[in-house]
């Protein structure tokens, strides 16, 4: 049994948050990179020009790359032979999250009651999800999210006989109907399959799937390469100004579900996709 103190995990994920913040990750910003030599919009060029020029001041200042420092959404990869010491390893992620985003200077966006909407003022409740896994080691990732993009997911119970294509349209209608809300080009995360939270649990985990990366499934692999056009043939374009870079990425996620349904969920995220890791 290997054992890990909670301090070291809550300084972990606070150096995580900032890191999250300001720092765009390379698959994104070489997107962005790629998109200006085949951007066909004179100001689509022009808006990916900005942002890769907003990328590069936030990491020169160590400042967010947004404004919007999103909810903390973690996933934490616990090795079975992990013993966490010192306190309860929620808390201590908790902690991160409010020494990262108090440090940090991170906008503190989350609310206590979503009626009542009393700021925490430390950015705490995380969204954390666990897995259990073999082996000796902590794995934490933490994908800060914002919610201009997040209020355009959605998701669709389809019956089977909707069909691969059924899916796919519903994809890309969600997508069509995000239009300029999620401050695009966008990077889309899809979940298919499960249950109803299953497959939203899963939308949300593609995001963490490198630009460019592909499912190693080839059914699935064929459908992100066909959403990924018919999506970039919308002309929702950079800022939704028009250009055919509306999407930088489409990632699908699949699991096992029950044979009377199909969930399709879809986690649509901004040019501001962010994401860190460290393992302990
Ligand atoms: S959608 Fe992304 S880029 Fe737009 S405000 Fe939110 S975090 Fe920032």
């Amino acid at each position: 049994m290997r054992e890990i103190n909670v301090s070291e995990i809550t300084n972990a994920v606070a150096k995580l948050c900032i890191d999250a913040n300001c720092k765009l990750n390379s698959d994104v910003y070489n997107a962005l990179e790629n998109a200006k030599k085949t951007e066909e919009s004179e100001i689509g060029k022009e808006i990916l020009c900005q942002l890769t020029e907003n990328a590069d001041i936030a990491k020169n200042e160590n400042m967010p790359i947004c404004q919007d420092t999103g909810m903390a959404v973690i996933f934490v990869e616990l090795g079975q032979e992990v013993h966490i010491s010192g306190g309860k390893l929620t808390d201590a992620i908790n902690e991160g999250v409010r020494k990262g985003y108090t440090e940090g200077y991170l906008r503190k966006s989350v609310v206590k009651d979503p009626f009542i909407r009393e700021n925490t003022k430390d950015n705490t409740p995380a969204i954390i999800h666990y897995d259990i896994v073999e082996g000796d080691k902590l794995k934490i990732t933490v994908a800060p999210k914002g919610f201009g993009s997040e209020n355009m997911s959605q998701i669709f119970m389809l019956k089977p006989s909707a069909g691969i294509e059924g899916a796919k349209d519903a994809i890309v209608r969600a997508v069509d109907e995000a239009g300029p809300n999620p401050c695009p080009p966008m990077v889309v995360g899809v979940g298919v399959g499960g249950n109803f939270e299953m497959s939203a649990y899963l939308a949300k985990k593609a995001l963490l799937r490198p630009i460019g990366s592909h499912s190693d499934k080839p059914h699935l692999r064929e459908m992100e390469e066909e959403l990924l056009e018919r999506m970039n043939n919308l002309g929702i374009g950079p800022q939704g100004l028009g250009g055919r870079t509306t999407v930088l990425g489409v990632n699908v996620e699949s699991y096992p579900t029950h044979i009377a349904g199909m969930p399709i969920a879809v986690n649509i995220s901004c040019h501001v996709t962010r994401h860190a890791e460290v393992i302990l």
